[in-house]
């Protein structure tokens, strides 16, 4: 599956927010947004543009697949899944993306940031329920269980990670044993739970014209 390789501090300035893509740099002074909030480009600091309507709803998806790190087609197929699953539309694309297993490995604190998460996935570190599952963008369900292979467990980049994080803390949908390198998806996350600042809404609207 194809993904995005360009300079990705770019993506979070041209958001005006932290997508946090660069683990831990992203929680230092280092931190592009830090120093240069304002657009990428020739004139992203004398542009003072104000969106409203398409140029909204736009910036709004763009934000969220470069959060989960999924390009256009892809995302286009969650949403399409979204509509086709019970329930509200926006609401059921971000459980898709929450579910995907980078995103799971991310916020289990075994990956300081969805793209290491999402390389570590491709190189088959982690078991779902006895087996090695090595896409990315699997879809975890409730009551599975996500696990580091013995030969992992003391992988550098896991332990790593696993040091950098402990205060990030773990959302309540899941359940992690720090002692088995076990993660357990203990229910579907609900809206509440998934911690991030997008309207969701403004995408449905976007694929609705
Ligand atoms: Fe975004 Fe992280 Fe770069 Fe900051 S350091 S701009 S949060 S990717």
């Amino acid at each position: 599956m194809a993904r995005y390789i360009g300079p990705v501090c770019r993506l979070c300035r041209r958001e005006a927010m932290k997508l946090f893509l660069k683990g831990e740099r992203c929680y230092t002074e280092k931190c592009a947004i830090e120093k240069r909030n304002f657009p990428p480009g020739q004139h992203g600091k004398t542009r003072k543009a104000k969106l409203a309507g398409y140029g909204l709803q736009l910036r709004e998806k763009q934000k969220v697949k470069r959060i989960y790190g999924v390009l256009e087609d892809q995302f286009r197929g969650y949403f399409e899944e979204a509509e086709r699953t019970r329930g509200i539309t926006g609401v059921t694309l971000l459980q898709l993306l929450e579910r995907r297993l980078d995103n799971v490995v991310y916020r289990l604190g075994l990956a300081t940031s969805r793209p290491q998460a999402r390389q570590l996935v491709r190189h088959g570190h982690f078991f779902i329920n006895g087996r090695k599952v090595d896409i990315p963008s699997y879809t975890v369900k409730q009551g599975d269980v996500v696990t580091v292979l013995a030969r992992s467990q003391k992988n550098p980049t896991i332990e790593h990670a696993m040091e950098e994080v402990k205060g990030r803390g773990i959302p309540e949908w899941l359940s992690f044993d720090p002692a088995g390198l076990t993660g357990r998806i203990v229910s579907i996350p609900t809206r509440e739970q998934i911690n991030l600042p997008v309207q969701e809404q403004l995408i449905v609207e976007l694929y609705s014209k």
